[in-house]
């Protein structure tokens, strides 16, 4: 790990993971409650059984057989049709990647090219991905100031704030906006704002380009996040937890915009392996799950009972929308020891990118009543 692995951090978690299952990871010698879903993926628990057996049967058929776009593979097309009815009528098309950035490259490839305009918009404190375009867009000079020049022609604007609508104009493309701020620390704005925000995107024929990738797959107690706010986007992007535990990303638009990849250039936008049939086959299924066990109905009372649990005087404030929560220290050399804390008591939390002195609690939807306390109880007993 540590000799031939690339590192990313002087200080990795480094758990030897040997089995996961549900809300559990286990090493070899205990087992921990996921309580951030390896950041935003098992939204439905690891290695769920219908998840591992769509998997299965797509083995005995076939793994990759062509770059994207090419030969009709059902387990891709089932996914656009299922990912289809539960969006917008408008939003009826979908390209297949393996990552949210990937995705967010796509997207933002795809606003440029159907409006013919230069301009990027997007948010301070967004996070949208560690590629160049997803970078450039991505709103922390920390992450971003040694890896110039990134893509030009990005703009930051405040989540929330009027103000800065002036801001996207007549050469903007695209506003590419994360319903909820995830690596910011759970933010969220008010309907109205984003109601001028729409305006604004019409009036100038900018896209909305909304990033649920981490907020989406039912996180915040609706399938995906924008349902809460009366919003009709021109692009969706998700990616994380659609996976079910596999690798995927997609951006999904109307016939009409997404069009626009095939011709001058043809091939506008090309993957070898996105859509990958097993990915896909887990997507779907994943989908299937949320529905079938109802997860998204009981977010919000889960979400309920960890406020009403997680009370102490070290927590200044809890900001959350749906499972998607922040617990707020005074400072992260506060909150840090209590993270680690917590790992040895069988609990694995964390903070976000941009929001140092906030704990991450993101469960797996399937968490029980009684696991939910049994966490609460770990987290106070390791304050
Ligand atoms: N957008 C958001 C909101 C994210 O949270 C992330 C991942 N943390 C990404 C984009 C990038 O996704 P990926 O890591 O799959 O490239």
């Amino acid at each position: 790990f540590y000799r031939h692995l690339a590192q990313t951090s002087e200080f990795p978690v480094a758990l030897e993971i040997n089995k996961a299952k549900g809300i559990y990871v286990f090493d070899k010698k205990k087992k921990y409650i996921d309580l951030i879903s390896g950041i935003g993926v098992s939204n439905i628990g690891h290695r769920h059984p219908k998840v591992t057996r769509a998997i299965k049967r797509q083995t005995k058929r076939y793994l990759h057989v062509m770059v994207y776009g090419e030969f009709i593979q059902s387990p891709q097309v089932l996914l656009a049709e299922a990912l289809s009815q539960t969006l917008p009528d408008n939003i009826n098309n979908v390209y297949i990647l393996n990552s949210g950035s990937e995705a967010i490259e796509g997207a933002l490839k795809l606003a440029k090219r159907y409006t013919g305009k230069p301009k990027i918009v997007s948010c301070w404190n967004a996070y949208h991905g560690s590629s160049y375009g997803a970078l450039a867009a991505s709103g922390d000079e920390t992450f971003k100031q040694n890896y110039r020049p990134l893509v030009p022609g990005h703009v930051h604007i405040g989540h929330g704030c009027y103000d800065d609508l002036d801001k996207i104009d007549n050469e903007t493309a695209a506003v590419l906006i994360e319903t909820v701020q995830g690596e910011a620390g759970v933010v969220t704005s008010p309907k109205s704002w984003w109601s001028a925000l729409q305006d604004r995107c019409r009036e100038k024929g900018a896209l909305l380009v909304l990033d649920e990738i981490q907020c989406g797959t039912g996180r915040t107690g609706t399938l995906w996040a924008f349902e809460q706010l009366d919003l009709e986007p021109d692009v969706v992007v998700m990616a994380k937890g659609l996976g079910g535990g596999m690798p995927i990303g997609c951006f999904a638009s109307s016939k009409e915009i997404m069009s626009v990849l095939m011709k001058e250039p043809i091939l506008g936008h090309i993957t070898t392996f996105g859509g990958h049939p097993l990915c896909c086959a887990a997507a779907l299924a994943t989908l299937q799950v949320i529905k079938k066990e109802k997860l998204i109905g009981s977010v919000d009372e889960k979400a309920n009972l960890f406020k009403t649990r997680l009370v102490h005087p070290k927590i200044k404030a809890i900001r959350n929308a749906g499972l998607l929560m922040a617990l707020e220290f005074e400072s992260f050399e506060i909150m840090k020891p209590v993270i680690d804390t917590a790992i040895k008591n069988g609990i694995i939390t964390d903070w976000f990118l941009f929001d140092d002195k906030s704990m991450r609690i993101a469960p797996p939807l399937i968490i029980t009543e009684k696991e939910i306390n049994t966490a609460c109880d770990l987290i106070l007993a390791s304050i």
